[in-house]
């Protein structure tokens, strides 16, 4: 068992249940003074605890053939199935030029990035990629994309590696500039292969401190080579560059990089729960900024502000007409005439028009 050491905090416990508060106790250790506890401690349940909630059935899908693509597990979310490109846009939320081909989306040199409409934060992504055969250009110009997270900026390498030196961080399963993978388990070009991808993204507190670094796990056809490393900060060609604050959801993409690398059986699973999340394109959050009847919206970035009763909330979106923010039980409706419906908790409000 984990334990950290830690000081005691005595305003937890009276919270606790007397049986729970009994368990934890039971796994708090004085040593020298030091009181050591249980990280397993706070969900306060009691070993083997009947009143426990079971897990959720998931049925786990099947795993691809080179000739057979496989099946997601039933909680994921399918992000490409071979037939429908309609979850992924072009980074400024345009449709993507990727193509749909022999049932995998594949790259068109020139094309741009590839980005999910959703976002996702804490997931485990499964990949499916196949780099072109025969084989063109060496090193880094042979096979070469990219899985990335925070829309751009976390790059997982995607390479053609196989038989193809190139300096070590920038090998197939590298985190970009940053870690070579422990093992090149890279099978040769044409061959479908896996990655599966265990992400925690970085989080910032309201100032843009960075609270915790982002940490990676990734499987290259089932092998580990990378084991939950910690990024420095995003992943650029020939500078190490530092965090900058960004939301903790945000589209995953695929590298252009100028080779027609295929993916397929694409899909996720959110690790962290809350609501669906859209990373919608700046055209839509400009159509919806003004002065309504009884409150003010403006965009930053990628979320909508709205000013109303006198104070600011950051809006996220769950669909692309439905927004909601993550401090107040405050949403936001649009509809195609112009107007905007905010409700606060029960209070469903009514329609405002734009002036
Ligand atoms: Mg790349």
């Amino acid at each position: 068992m984990k334990f950290t050491v830690m000081k005691m905090k005595t305003s937890r416990i009276p919270t606790l249940a007397p049986a729970r508060l009994g368990a934890c106790l039971a796994a708090t250790l004085t040593l020298a003074g030091t009181a050591l506890l249980a990280e397993d401690c706070p969900p306060h349940w009691l070993g083997h605890d009947r009143t426990r909630p079971l897990p959720p059935v998931v049925d786990p899908g099947q795993p691809s053939r080179e000739d057979q693509v496989g099946k997601a597990p039933s909680d994921a979310v399918v992000l490409f199935d071979g037939t429908d490109v309609s979850k992924w846009v072009a980074m400024d939320g345009k449709p993507t030029k990727w193509r749909i081909h022999d049932g995998a989306l594949e790259c068109v040199p020139g094309s741009g990035y590839a980005r999910t409409l959703q976002c996702f934060g804490e997931c485990q992504l499964h990949v499916e990629f196949a780099t072109p055969n025969p084989p063109h250009g060496s090193s880094q110009g042979r096979g070469n994309s990219g899985v990335f997270f925070g829309m751009g900026r976390y790059e997982i390498q995607v390479l053609d590696s196989y038989n193809n030196k190139t300096y070590a961080d920038g090998s197939c399963g590298s985190v970009y500039n940053q870690y070579p993978p422990l093992v090149n388990a890279s099978r040769p070009p044409g061959q479908w292969q896996t990655y599966d991808i265990l992400w925690t993204p970085p989080k910032f507190d309201a100032d843009g401190k960075l609270l915790s670094a982002a940490h990676v796990t990734v499987l290259h056809n089932g092998v580990l080579i990378q084991n939950n490393v910690k990024l420095i900060g995003q992943t650029d060609w020939l500078v190490r560059a530092p965090y900058h604050a960004h939301p903790e959801k945000l589209p995953i993409a695929l590298q252009d990089h100028g080779n027609p690398v295929r993916y397929r059986n694409l899909w996720v699973r959110e690790l962290d729960g809350g609501k669906p999340e859209f990373y919608l394109p700046d055209s839509v959050l400009d159509s919806y900024c003004g002065n309504y009847d009884n409150c003010q919206v403006s965009r930053r970035d990628g979320n909508l502000l709205v000013h109303f009763g006198g104070q600011e909330f950051v809006m996220f979106a769950q669909s692309p007409t439905h927004f909601f923010s993550k401090v107040v039980d405050v949403q936001a409706e649009f509809d195609p005439q112009g107007a905007i419906r905010v409700s606060v908790g029960e209070d469903g409000g009514g329609w405002a028009k734009k002036k």
